[in-house]
This record gives C-alpha cells, sequence and structure tokens, in this order.
C-alpha cells in the first residue's frame, strides 16, 4: 500500500494560534484527506514547539511556569483543530518525553561523529527574535528583523559544521528539482547558498536560557530550539522507538511550511539528516502569508490586526472559512484577507453554486418522484455527453493540481461541474419537461443531476469535509463517505435509482451583507 506522511510546522506557543496557523493546518489536512480518499496509508502530523526563549519570557509574563503556560497554550489549539476538523494523526508537543529523548540521542549521535565543536562566539543578539547577527548585516545597534535594541554577547557554545556540507547541499537541491517548492524559494535557497554557509550555534548557555532540551555532553547549555523543533518530524513517527513505524513512514513527502521558515528546513534540516545518516523529506513546500487591510500588512499581535479565528468559525461555519482559505489564494504565494472576502465566497461559492445545486436537485427529486432517485431512461442528448465528459475529466485534473499542492486550482475544477450542472438544470428546464409530460426526458436529466452531485460530493470531502458529510447523507448515500474512495469519481451511474433521498436544511445558507 502507498504511504503519505505530511506535516505542518509545529507552532510557536507564545501566543494563540491565528488565520495563518489555521490556512497551514487546513491545507495539510486537505492534502491528508485527498490521500486517504486515494486509498493510500496516511500519516499526518503537527503540533507545537514549546521551547526557547520566547515561551520563557511569555510565561514569566503570565506568571506561570513554563510548563503550565505551554499547558494553558495547547488546549485553545487542540479545541481550534477540532473545530476545523483537523484530521491529524499525531500531535506532537516538543516537552513530551518521546521527543526529548530523540532530540538528544540525535545529538549525542553527532556529537559522537566528530560533527560539533565548542567555541566562544561574540555578537550581537536580539532576545525577542532569539538571534544573533554580524556585524556586517547592522546598520546600527537595532535588530533587522524587529528592529528592538541588540545587546553585544560573548559566551561558549557548540557549533555545528555546516559548512563542509554545503557543496553536497546545493548539488542535491539541483538534482532534486521536487525538494523545495514553489521554485521562487528554491532560488532563494541557491542563492543564499551562493555565499559561504556560517558554522550553527547548536546550543544555548543555560546561565542565559533554562527553558530547554538539556545536551547530554555539556551541563551547561540546552539545545537551540530550531535543532530541537526540527527533530519533531521523526520523533513524532518513532525514530529510534518504534522502527516499523518509522520505516513505513519517512522520508516525508511534504513538510508544509511558512516562507519565513523556509531556511531551516531547506538547509539546516536536510543537513542534520545528513550528517546523521537519515534520508531527506521528498518536499518542502513553503506557503506565503495572509495580508490584511489595504496596506497589505502581515498581522501581528503589535499592530493589532490579527484575525480572532474562533470567531469567525462562530459567525460563518467551519467549513467556509476552511474553503476561503483553500481557494482565495494560489498556494505557495501571499494572499488577501478580508472578511467581505470571505463572505462573498460563502454566498457566490457555496451558497449559490455547490448549496443551490444540492437544493434545486433534491427539490425536484422530491416533487416529481417522491423522493427517489429515478431509473435513467436511456434518451440521448450532447448536454449530457458535456455533463459526462467533464466529470470524467475531473479526478485526472484533481491528480495533476493536488501534485502541486494547487489547491485553488483544484476547486476551480471541481466547481466548473458544479456550474456546468447548474447550467445544465437552467437549459433542461425539468419544469417544463414536467409539463409537457416529457417522463423519460425528465427522469434522465434528474438522474444526471443526483449522480452529478455525488460524484461532487466525493470530490469536495478533503475540501469541506464535514458539510461534504452531509451532502452525502441528503443525496441518500447509506455506506459512509468514509468509505467512499477517489475511485468512485471515476464510474458513471454508481448511484442507485430508487436511492431514497433525506432533504435537510440548506448547507450553506446566505449571509445577508445589507444587514449589517
Ligand atoms: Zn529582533
Amino acid at each position: 500500500m502507498k504511504k503519505f506522511y505530511v506535516t505542518t510546522a509545529i507552532y510557536y506557543v507564545n501566543a494563540k494560534p491565528h488565520i495563518g496557523h489555521c490556512s497551514e493546518s487546513v491545507s495539510a489536512d486537505t492534502l491528508a484527506r485527498y490521500h486517504r480518499l486515494k486509498g493510500e496509508e496516511v500519516f499526518f502530523l503537527t503540533g507545537t514547539d514549546e521551547h526557547g526563549q520566547k515561551v520563557a519570557k511569555a510565561a514569566a509574563e503570565a506568571g506561570k511556569s513554563p510548563k503550565e503556560f505551554t499547558d494553558s497554550v495547547v488546549k485553545p489549539s487542540l479545541e481550534l483543530w477540532k473545530l476545523l476538523s483537523i484530521s491529524y494523526d499525531d500531535f506532537i508537543r516538543t516537552t513530551d518525553e518521546r521527543h526529548i529523548e530523540v532530540v538528544q540521542a540525535v545529538l549525542t549521535d553527532l556529537y559522537n561523529k566528530g560533527e560539533f565543536y565548542e567555541s566562544e562566539y561574540k555578537g550581537w543578539y536580539c532576545g525577542s527574535c532569539e538571534a544573533f547577527y554580524p556585524k556586517n548585516q547592522l546598520d546600527g545597534n537595532t535588530c533587522p528583523e524587529c528592529k528592538r535594541p541588540l545587546e553585544e554577547i560573548a559566551e561558549t557554545n557548540w557549533f555545528f559544521k555546516l559548512s563542509k556540507y554545503q557543496d553536497w547541499l546545493v548539488k542535491y537541491i539541483n538534482e532534486h528539482p521536487e525538494f523545495i517548492k514553489p521554485v521562487s524559494r528554491r532560488n532563494e535557497i541557491l542563492s543564499f547558498l551562493s555565499q559561504p554557509l556560517q558554522d550553527l550555534c547548536i546550543s544555548r548557555p543555560r546561565s542565559r536560557l533554562e527553558w530547554g532540551i538539556p545536551i547530554p555532553f555539556s551541563k551547561d547549555h540546552v539545545a537551540y530550539v530550531w535543532f530541537d523543533a526540527l527533530v519533531n518530524y521523526i520523533s513524532g513517527i518513532g525514530y529510534l522507538k518504534d522502527k516499523q513505524k518509522f520505516n513505513k513512514f519517512w522520508p516525508a513527502d511534504v513538510h508544509i511550511v511558512g516562507k519565513d521558515i523556509i531556511r531551516f528546513h531547506a538547509v539546516y534540516w536536510p543537513i542534520m539528516l545528513r550528517a546523521s545518516g537519515i534520508e531527506l523529506p521528498k518536499t518542502v513546500f513553503a506557503h506565503g502569508f495572509w495580508l490584511i487591510g489595504k496596506d497589505a500588512e502581515k498581522m501581528s499581535k503589535s499592530k493589532g490586526n490579527v484575525v480572532d479565528p474562533f470567531e469567525l468559525i462562530n459567525k460563518y461555519g467551519s467549513d467556509p472559512l476552511r474553503y476561503f482559505l483553500l481557494r482565495e489564494v494560489t498556494y505557495g504565494l501571499d494572499g488577501a484577507y478580508s472578511e467581505a472576502a470571505l463572505v462573498s465566497r460563502l454566498n457566490t461559492d457555496l451558497a449559490n453554486d455547490i448549496g443551490n445545486l444540492l437544493n434545486r436537485t433534491l427539490t425536484m427529486i422530491e416533487k416529481y418522484y417522491g423522493g427517489k432517485v429515478p431509473s435513467p431512461a436511456g434518451t440521448k442528448d450532447a448536454v449530457d455527453d458535456e455533463l459526462k465528459a467533464l466529470s470524467k475529466d475531473l479526478p485526472g485534473k484533481i491528480d495533476a493540481s493536488m501534485a502541486e499542492l494547487d489547491f485553488a486550482g483544484t476547486l476551480a475544477s471541481i466547481w466548473e461541474l458544479i456550474n456546468k450542472a447548474n447550467k445544465y438544470i437552467e437549459v433542461q428546464a425539468p419544469w417544463t419537461l414536467d409539463k409537457q409530460g416529457k417522463k423519460d426526458r425528465l427522469s434522465d436529466v434528474i438522474y444526471n443531476l443526483a449522480e452529478t452531485l455525488r460524484i461532487v460530493t466525493i470530490a469536495v470531502s478533503p475540501f469541506i469535509p464535514a458539510s461534504a458529510e452531509k451532502m452525502w447523507g441528503q443525496i441518500g448515500m447509506a455506506a459512509p463517505l468514509s468509505g467512499a474512495r477517489f475511485s468512485d469519481m471515476e464510474g458513471w451511474g454508481l448511484t442507485k435509482p430508487d436511492t431514497e433521498i433525506r432533504k435537510g436544511a440548506p448547507l450553506f445558507p446566505r449571509i445577508d451583507t445589507k444587514a449589517k
């Protein structure tokens, strides 16, 4: 059986999750659901990054111990993932013992292999970004990232000899075009690697930071939070603990990450793996950000423009939010967020297009056939062939766009069929066929619509899973949707005549924009 292993980045718990996190989780979830639908054995890992200075600081500000603080922050994100139907197989926290042990084992192994050396480091440090900046990158004494004042610090630390892997990594990236996606990020990394690679400081002195994983060979240090965090992708599937599971799922098929952390995933992580003798992930895919307002700003706590996902879900529902996040942006680029755009997607694509197709079809099945799908009568019309041809092409289109994580493109292909079916209703005018007594033609038209709905429901199920489940019930399918397979979309005519529909409330009620 084919396997598929997908991860999100693990979210840093110094603040509550925002729609950027939702977007990443929803896209990974959609990908996982699509591969399950294909009949593959899927592992979807997500979790939280809980060590480091920012967490220690946020905990101190909240008057809690770091562990108490992280526990209190993890809870709302677990609730959020439940609301958003995020179907992860495991949730790893970097404070889990199973993770800490693996980080320490990886550190010890690389130490024994002579990959680390101890050295005094002197440099300009930003406590907020937890980063040192070389003098030549500085304009005065402020942090180039967050503009806060920098401190000059001298300390003894452990360094990882990244430089000796530089030529290998450049060659690897050049020979594996699928390793870093999209291509703009690949170019960014190759350009970064055209300069000499600095060795990576993988420790922090305990005198400055206690909240981290102790380094086994150096009692005065804890692990650098990024070294710790990246290891989650292997500790989460049982590296050194559950050989069978690890061998089944590793290498990861795709790490989904934000574009701001691509360097950690496309430079440091592959070198850590290479030095440890572990295979590299197949693809690291970097998505963009959701920008907000007319100045297209990044959401941030300090700007006070953070969108609260709980509020949105409460107001519009979980699937409309999922749909918007997946449909509104070309995955990999930045997207423009606004509530008006979300409402417009809900009213147009969901209420008008898919919602209407469902309601109109079910209403006609009730009206003309007492709530049971009619048997096809075998009349012929060119528009039937057009509808069937579009439906026949759909699985191939979905496979092609999902291979590129093109969620918006996949939805556009599905909506092409939905819109065609709505047009089919207009053109065929079943109400006229009924008046004219053209019973055979009427039953063919209605059957074709029921069959299109069955195919559409399977197609949208990775994107709007809760709604698809309801649609599946409404169109009268007896077996659970979870048992449906991608290949069920490929055959025309699988809806059994006499299937009893169960029309319910409209799934996507229109939002009245005038009332506000
Ligand atoms: Zn900074």
